[in-house]
């Protein structure tokens, strides 16, 4: 793993590039079949690779090239869901949306990611991570026909996520990160059984393991769901005691711009965080100044040696330009705090917070 000191790396998905799907649209289409949609795939996914590097992320992912949703891609591949069954139901308790059927006992039918991961790793000499969907998330996402319990049906997916995390790791991916969103949402289950799920998607590995809590990409339904939260957004207090005495080693969360009290992540410590420096929702680039600000604030609550300097989610939904002006941003602030605090032994070093870009 990195050495780094606040070792930068993203969320999750990048913008692809127009010719593999329609750009500024989530869960876009591919715009290719075949043949020529792996290797555009593959292009997409070196692309973002050397996007990451040349632009300061230390611990690199694949952008989500190589996947159309993130928590669907995996279901397509496992049995027991039928696509073509599909019913209506409130997704993370916020909006409607057309999802599969559970029609019988679910399982992995092949390895979902696995070529994926290796091709990355093959691109890379850096750490790399790779995300999987959080079983809670899963369930949130689909009609159970067969199960009829959310907690059983979580159980099971854990399974299968556990697999695939274990073959991820056998590709040589560094961090395996699942995505559970629905965390910020069912409290209730987050303690009953949503933390037991994800300890059961991660047993067994030796890669360091990580969770993504956040409040959604910047799309209306999120943007409005936000507006009900109040002035602070305490969400974080209900999953946060449960994670920091689990065994998940990361913990992914969104900060910038966001109405989340800095202090609650002192709830964390001890585990490694990976702070949301970068705002999803807003096209505003942050200063290099800005980014350095929050990861400065955050210092209070983590120790500098698990910061791990962050975006708030995913930057799918940006114009391009938009989202790489972004990587560059998040690269440039962690390198002026890992100046400010490698310099701290140093007397003789300049303060380098006050100096114009
Ligand atoms: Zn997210």
């Amino acid at each position: 793993m990195t050495h780094t000191l606040l070792p930068t790396s993203i969320v999750g998905s990048l913008p692809k590039p127009s010719w593999l799907a329609a750009p500024e649209t989530l869960w876009a289409p591919w715009s290719l079949q075949g043949d020529a949609l792996v290797e555009g795939k593959q292009d997409a996914l070196r692309i973002a690779v050397h996007e990451q590097t040349r632009r300061g992320i230390d611990i690199v992912s694949d952008g989500e090239q190589t996947r159309q949703h993130f928590v669907t891609t995996f279901i397509e591949n496992l049995s027991g869901v039928d696509f073509e069954r599909r019913e209506t139901v409130r997704i993370r308790d916020r909006y409607d949306a057309s999802v599969p059927t559970v029609v019988g006992a679910v399982g992995r039918e092949r390895p979902v990611f696995v070529e994926d991961a290796a091709f990355l790793r093959s691109t890379t000499d850096a750490p790399i991570k790779w995300a999987l969907p959080g079983p809670m998330t899963m369930v949130d996402t689909l009609f159970d026909a067969h199960y009829r319990s959310r907690e059983q049906l979580a159980w099971e997916f854990a399974g299968l996520l556990n697999q695939e995390a274990r073959e991820l790791e056998a590709a040589g991916v560094d961090i395996i990160q699942f995505d559970e969103p629905a965390f910020n949402v069912f409290f209730d289950e987050v303690k009953d059984w949503g933390v037991a799920a994800l300890e059961r998607a991660v047993e067994g590995l030796s890669a360091q393991t990580a969770v993504h809590i956040c409040y959604g990409y910047g799309i209306k339904a999120n943007t409005d769901w936000k507006a009900t939260l109040g002035s602070q957004w305490r969400q974080y207090e209900e999953s946060f005691p449960l994670l920091q005495r689990s065994a998940i080693d990361i913990v992914s969360l969104e900060s910038q711009n966001s109405h989340v009290p800095m202090d609650l992540i002192e709830i964390l410590r001890g585990k490694k965080v990976m702070l949301g420096a970068i705002d999803v929702a807003n096209h505003a680039i942050e200063t290099p100044d800005e980014v350095a600000d929050t990861l400065r604030k955050a210092l209070q609550f983590v120790d500098a040696e698990n910061l791990i300097p962050s975006t708030n989610c995913g930057l799918a939904p940006f114009p391009r330009d938009v989202a790489l002006a972004k990587l560059t941003a998040l690269g440039e602030g962690a390198a002026i705090l890992r100046d400010e605090l490698t310099g701290a032994a140093d007397t003789s070093a300049p303060a380098t917070t006050a100096v114009p870009a």
